[in-house]
């Protein structure tokens, strides 16, 4: 959802914090935004610190935000589950966890800890302001903190997928349903509504020239493709839970592409024209069958062809990443995750011993999934 090109900026209670480009943007906006508003406020301030006070302004709103994510980030880590990453971006931040809390009560309590922080710090402003007597500029900032975090926990609370009110909307139809997908597909429909919702808040003005709540299309479009995306992932893990108990071996391609180090360039030659399958990458075994290594095709361009026979697939061959490989007596969603991951096509099987089985491809593994869904209720 941020993209890779997040700038990790250091470590929060152990956990990897980053943030996207797009939020210099923002905090830029909202420096200028604040400055402004605080120099017409009070035009004693001197030149300039109207300014310094709105990037301070800016600043404790990220800070706000982070500490809404590190209420997430606390109940998962409390539940076992570690936690990723925190990133700041365009519209807010995001805590991604390592794994969905695996009952509804759970994923509820991770979900609704960030608007609970939220509120409590808005509270805690409040009480602040009442109690300590800041001069009036600084008064204006804790009060602006305030309303800033209760609107986060509010705008967090709108029950549609991707914001947090969606998580706690399905985890509510996952204890009445049994069923977490039930929740997912529902939270999702939610979310894409009030997607719609929020995209027509800002397009109805603007068509009547009043382009002021532009943002909520910007953050309807955004709702709209998480919510859709949520609802597909959703929809794929369904169909994998028909494949629980599923092993890859059960998967493994019948004319897996294997050659012999062995065998001369000339033989591999031969043998992948003979080949039922097109394939670019042959698999490379030893005499007694084990996995050392894979040759491509465009390594016969850079030999000579009279060097074809003398030449052994052994000398040519490169090794092979291991993040490519799986054992033949994992699971089938373990080689799925697997594949996605790393964004890859296919998976080198092996033994335990590093005997090689073949290869099982991510087309296979669809067609399994598609057969299966014709019995699984999605
Ligand atoms: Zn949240």
């Amino acid at each position: 959802m941020t993209g890779n090109n997040n700038i990790r900026i250091g470590t929060l209670f152990g956990i990897p914090f980053f943030v996207n480009p797009s939020w210099f943007l923002i905090l830029g906006l909202v420096t200028w935004t604040y400055g402004n508003d605080l120099a017409q406020d009070f035009p004693t301030l001197l030149p300039g610190v109207p300014l310094v006070l709105g990037l301070v302004t800016g600043l404790l709103l990220f800070a706000s935000v982070v500490a809404h994510e590190l209420g997430h980030s606390w109940v998962a880590i409390k539940q076992g589950i570690p936690v990723r990453s925190i990133t700041l971006f365009l519209f807010g931040g995001v805590a991604s966890i390592e794994k969905e809390p695996t009952t509804p009560g759970n994923a509820f309590w991770v979900s609704i800890a960030g608007p609970l922080v939220s509120f409590l710090l808005c509270g805690l402003l409040v009480v602040f302001n009442s109690f300590v007597s800041l001069p009036a500029p600084l008064m204006a900032i804790v009060t602006v903190l305030a309303i800033i975090n209760f609107s986060l926990g509010v705008f967090n609370l709108i029950p549609g997928l991707p914001l947090d009110g969606g998580n706690i909307l399905k985890a509510i139809v996952w204890k009445i349903t049994g069923n977490p997908y039930q929740g997912v597909k529902i939270a999702s429909w939610t979310g894409q509504a009030f997607g719609v919702l929020a995209i027509l808040s800002g397009l109805i003005p603007l068509l009547n020239g009043n382009p002021s709540r532009f943002w909520n299309i910007l953050v309807g479009w955004f709702l709209i493709q998480n919510a859709r995306s949520a609802g597909q992932l959703a929809r794929v893990q369904s169909r994998l839970d028909g494949l629980d108990g599923w092993l890859v071996i059960d998967a493994v391609s019948e004319h897996s592409p294997i050659v012999s180090a062995d065998a001369s360039l000339r033989d591999f030659v031969e043998l992948r024209t003979l080949h039922p399958g097109n394939w670019r990458k042959f698999l490379v075994v030893d005499a007694a069958s084990k996995l050392v290594g894979e040759v491509t095709v465009d390594v016969l361009q850079s030999i000579p062809s009279e060097l074809w026979a003398s030449k052994q697939v052994g000398e040519v061959l490169k090794p092979i990443e291991p993040a490519t490989v799986i054992e033949a007596g994992s699971s089938l969603i373990a080689a799925i995750e697997q594949l996605e991951q790393y964004q890859l096509s296919e998976l080198t099987v092996i033994q335990a011993d590093g005997l090689l089985v073949g290869l099982v491809e991510k087309v296979s593994i669809i067609n399994l999934i598609q057969q299966r869904s014709n019995v699984i209720s999605v």
